[in-house]
């Protein structure tokens, strides 16, 4: 039975492919610095570990095939637009230990996961943006501390597999959303925090949107997600690639759709000041689908539903 390592495993995605790899049959291993928030983990292990720190990273990656390094500090624009050094020195230290440790362990694959966040400001300046290429990415110019560090790790990945021969995957996904991810305290992405608002919200009431929404983004099930993290793992390909849906709404739309999930129908939009992140972003699919053979299928008003239904849920628990 193959071995493999699950790291940032009590999080929202990891949470996820763990049972996804253990469906497959896998023996997994899952790590992170805190238990999962929101239901038991289907790891075979489960260790609590500080991956910043090097002995951690060594006993994380022993006696396993392959690894899943999905562990980072990360949230949201709120969190990444006010945490860059945090964010830059804790996910360096991450990254850089766990590649080092997976080659001294010799681990025969490591997948890295990396975000749309990696691409250049000055290409979504506008919201009708061209979806980004893989090869957009340079001259770099990443809009936060949380881009650039994703491209270093990148960089790490592709000379641990020139110089030492490391079996590396690099994924750059490109907002993912779902149920069993963070969707309260600072750290939650729009899809989550706009679904909190609506299930908060009374009919007839308000919520409040960061800036006017008419920036734009794609949006990816995590169950697409774990999919093709599945498929680029078996896949031969060692370059980056994109794993998103090439569908772009503005955020006042995706607002729109969860409110029609909730039933709530008189919900009404507030414009406030807040961090946007950049203007427009679109993932250009076509390396994906020549590579994997398959892109993400899950439509935006499915994928809702369940999130929805899921964050509904914790509110009305919340509120006992
Ligand atoms: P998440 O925050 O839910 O999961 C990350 C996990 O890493 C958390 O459980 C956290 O506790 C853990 N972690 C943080 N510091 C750690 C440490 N020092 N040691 C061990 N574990 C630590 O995030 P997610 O949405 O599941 O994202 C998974 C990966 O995908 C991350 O690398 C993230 O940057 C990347 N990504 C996610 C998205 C998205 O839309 N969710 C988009 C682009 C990239």
């Amino acid at each position: 039975m193959e071995r493999v390592l699950v790291t940032g495993a009590g999080g929202f995605i990891g949470h996820h492919l763990v049972t996804n790899l253990r469906e497959r049959g896998y023996w997994v291993r899952g790590v992170d610095i805190k238990e999962p928030e929101f239901s038991e983990i289907d790891a075979d292990e489960f260790e609590i570990l500080d991956l910043r720190r090097w002995e951690n990273c060594l006993e994380a990656t022993r006696d396993v095939d392959h690894v899943y390094a999905l562990a980072a500090d990360m949230g949201g624009m709120g969190f990444i637009s006010a945490n860059h050094s945090t964010i830059l020195h804790n996910n360096a230290l991450i990254n850089l230990h766990t590649l080092e440790a997976a080659r001294e362990n010799g681990v025969s694959r490591y997948l890295y996961t990396s975000s749309a966040c990696i691409y250049p400001e000055y290409l979504q300046e506008n919201a009708d943006v061209t979806p980004l290429k893989e090869e957009d990415a340079y001259p770099a110019a990443p809009q936060d501390a949380y881009g650039w560090e994703k491209l270093i790790s990148e960089i790490a990945a592709h000379y641990y597999n020139l110089d030492y021969g490391l079996d590396v995957r690099v994924v750059r996904f490109h907002n993912i959303y779902g149920p069993y991810g963070t969707w309260t305290g600072g750290r939650e992405k729009a899809p989550a925090a706009l679904c909190r608002k609506v299930a908060e919200a009374e009919n007839g009431g308000t919520i409040e949107i960061w800036g006017d929404g008419e920036q734009t983004r794609s949006f990816c099930h995590v169950d697409d997600t774990v999919e093709g993290i599945y498929r680029l793992m078996m896949s031969d390909y060692t370059e980056p690639l994109n794993l998103g849906r090439d569908r772009m709404v503005t955020i006042n739309e995706l607002a729109r759709i969860i409110i029609e999930i909730s039933g709530k129908h008189d919900i009404r939009l507030k414009h406030v000041d807040g961090p946007q992140g950049v203007r427009g972003r679109n993932s250009d699919n076509t390396k994906l689908r020549e590579v994997l053979g398959w892109e993400p299928g899950t439509a935006l008003e499915e994928g809702l539903v369940g999130t929805y239904r899921w964050i509904e849920k914790q509110v009305q628990e919340a509120r006992g």
